[in-house]
């Protein structure tokens, strides 16, 4: 059919989570094009196995040691190779893949990802936490070794696709949209009583539980105006976002004319894992369609900072800079694994991020950030914002 003959070498990391399944799917109807060497997981060790019994990559990795005895005996005779541990998977993202998806979640994807960068691979990029910690040495090693980052965030993606070649200064404005989550018109008391399953009930994707409880807070939305900053290298002051409960229209980019350009589709992730995988091409597959006239009706609507205090907080660290952002996104990872715990309330993951950034601001944490090794500055962060945050919500924690 199409005229790519040789195939390309993948690697996809986090394969069994919902961006990995999804590769998989789409990856399945290009076929003839792929060659998986690598598949990875955290703890999923037995759709590890099942996808890599499909695929026959040369080596699967599950995070998890303790579960590498299943994993080998899941794997016995098959021919695959079967390895544990963060630092395996980080070998096997540095080896250079052509096509690297990189869908881990949380700031445990940054490490492999950047390897892939540093190993010039095309990344397909899912992990926008990698992005948020240390986006500026990520993107500058991809473009150093010769690769690129190709956003999967579907946001990025229609930016990305939206894009025409301007002249510095000719973009006014980047506007991401926001379905607004479970919560968009609940009101605060609901909210304060919010349980896991409300939170993660997402009305138009369906997705991982850590990225589905950030819609709900619309810390999603946060995470993504830094990483659009850093992609598309603009301030904060020139990124919007916009309440579109439909998720129609992924994103747009207003021009210094006027103009404003938008890209539409279905809510599927395959759709944007398509565009990172044939950019600047196209692939033809059987995508569900978009059906405007059955929509009907699109609105927008400003966002609400006031019940959602994570975009307000977002910008400030992006303002901030330095390590702001990595922080931020630690209190955060930390205060959505207590919420998913049951241990603090909805409205306290906001109060844990925003005090723990208050705190690490006070004693001049965050400066570590400059200079040094990237990662190290990142990891550095990481670590004494998940200690704050801990103290942090320990004040919130419920009793019993
Ligand atoms: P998920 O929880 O469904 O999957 C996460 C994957 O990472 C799984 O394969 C899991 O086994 C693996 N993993 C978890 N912890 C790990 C660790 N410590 N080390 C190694 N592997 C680990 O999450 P998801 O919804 O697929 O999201 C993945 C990433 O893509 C996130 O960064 C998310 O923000 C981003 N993203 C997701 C969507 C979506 O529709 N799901 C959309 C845009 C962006
Ligand atoms: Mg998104």
């Amino acid at each position: 059919m199409g005229p790519l003959m040789t195939k390309r070498t993948v690697t996809v990391l986090g394969c069994t989570g919902s961006i990995g399944v999804s590769t998989l799917d789409l990856l399945g109807h290009v076929e003839d094009e792929v060659e998986i060497v690598g598949l990875t997981a955290g703890r999923n060790v037995a759709r590890l196995a099942e996808q890599a019994l499909q695929w026959r990559p040369r080596v699967a990795i599950i995070e998890d040691e303790s579960l590498l005895p299943e994993l080998r005996e899941r794997l016995n005779g098959c021919g695959v190779v079967a390895q544990a541990g963060g630092a395996a998977i980080r070998d096997l993202a540095g080896e250079g893949a052509d096509w690297v998806m990189s869908a881990i979640v949380g700031a445990a994807g940054l490490a492999p990802t950047l390897a892939a960068a540093r190993a010039g691979s095309i990344i397909a990029l899912a992990n926008k936490e990698s992005l948020v910690c240390a986006g500026p040495a990520l993107l500058a090693a991809a473009k150093a070794a010769g690769g690129g980052v190709i956003p999967v965030d579907s946001e990025h993606s229609a930016i990305f696709q939206v894009l025409q070649p301007v002249s510095p200064g000719r973009i006014a404005r980047l506007i991401l949209t926001a379905s607004g989550g479970p919560f968009r018109t609940a009101s605060i008391e609901t909210m304060a009583a919010a349980t896991p399953e409300q939170a993660i009930a997402h009305p138009n994707w369906s997705m991982g539980a850590k990225i589905s409880v950030d819609s709900a807070t619309m810390m999603n939305k946060g995470l993504e105006m830094i990483e659009a900053s850093y992609l598309f290298d603009m301030p904060p002051t020139q990124i919007d976002v916009l309440v579109h409960p439909q998720s129609v229209v992924h994103s747009l980019v207003e021009y210094t004319d006027g103009s404003t350009l938008a890209q539409l589709g279905p809510p599927d992730m395959r759709s944007p894992i398509a565009c990172a995988w044939s950019w600047p091409d196209r692939i033809t597959w059987p995508a569900p369609r978009l059906d405007l006239a059955a929509i009907g009706q699109l609105t927008f609507t400003a966002p609400d900072e006031q019940r959602f205090p994570a975009l307000r907080i977002a910008r400030s660290a992006l303002t901030v800079g330095a390590g702001a952002p990595a922080a931020m996104n630690a209190a955060n990872e930390v205060a959505v694994a207590a919420f998913l715990d049951r241990r603090i309330g909805f409205l306290d993951i906001a109060s844990t991020v925003s005090e723990t950034l208050d705190r690490l601001n006070g004693v001049g944490d965050l400066d570590a950030y400059n200079g040094g090794d990237a990662l190290e500055c990142a990891m550095m962060i990481d670590v004494s914002s998940r200690r704050v945050a801990a103290q942090v919500l320990s004040r919130f924690e419920r009793i019993g």
